[in-house]
């Protein structure tokens, strides 16, 4: 990932974590930022090999494109005990191990209104549940995503820079959580993926083409290797 990046992902860790609206607002034009992906892990070619399996091992889980149940509508959690608990956990694994910043549990399969997110590697795995998009700035900007059940894929969508999100932690205790930037970014792609929304269904018709194109080629590269 471009240096450019690193260094504005300094300034925001300053900032951080009490006074989240005041973040420095980043580039949106050449915001090359790719959601489910840590901004600087290298490309899977350039991974090394342990690296690389474990991501191959915990990608295996995640569900992929056409599978019913990532255009499901996930169901609020009413229990909060040791196995939602163990859920996130699994989740916060998972998605370190993918090289992930985001994950839902629809994208495991399970229908529990849950995302877990770490947008910056130094930053601590947040874990929301139930989560309700209060508000959304009119103010949006355009950024490169991927998606863990989108292999191949990276499309520019327009998103709010900031949001307000009120969601409840692994025991239940009520969450305000204000976002902007990346952070922003991936708690809507996340809460996107618990109401079945796809990054795909937010881009031009000529865009999904050539998003399918690229999932289909990294597929026959995939089933090539
Ligand atoms: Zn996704």
């Amino acid at each position: 990932m471009a240096a450019e990046e690193d260094t504005r992902d300094e300034q925001a860790l300053e900032e951080r974590p009490t006074e989240l609206e005041e973040l420095p607002i980043p580039a949106s034009e050449d915001a090359d930022v790719e959601v489910e992906r840590e901004q600087d892990a290298p490309e899977p070619a350039e991974l090394d090999p342990e690296t690389r399996a474990r991501r191959d091992a915990a990608l295996r889980y995640v569900r992929k494109l056409g599978d019913p149940v990532l255009r499901a509508s996930a169901l609020p959690v009413e229990r909060f005990d040791d196995a939602l608990k163990r859920e996130i956990e699994r989740m916060g694994e998972l998605m370190h191990d993918a090289l992930g910043v985001g994950l839902a549990a629809t994208q495991l399969g399970i229908l529990h209104r849950v995302l877990v997110y770490r947008a910056f590697p130094e930053d601590e795995l947040t874990a929301l549940v139930n989560p309700v998009l209060e508000w959304e700035s009119d103010e949006q900007e355009g950024a490169l995503e991927g998606c863990l059940s989108l292999p191949g894929v990276h499309v520019e969508v327009q998103r709010a820079m900031r949001v307000r999100v009120h969601a409840q932690d692994a025991s239940g205790e009520e969450l305000e959580i204000e976002a902007e930037g990346l952070p922003a970014r991936v708690i809507q792609h996340e809460i996107d993926h618990l109401n079945g929304v796809l990054i795909l269904d937010r881009i031009s018709r000529e865009a999904r083409k050539d998003a399918m194109r690229a999932m289909r080629e990294a597929q026959e590269t995939a089933s090539a290797a």
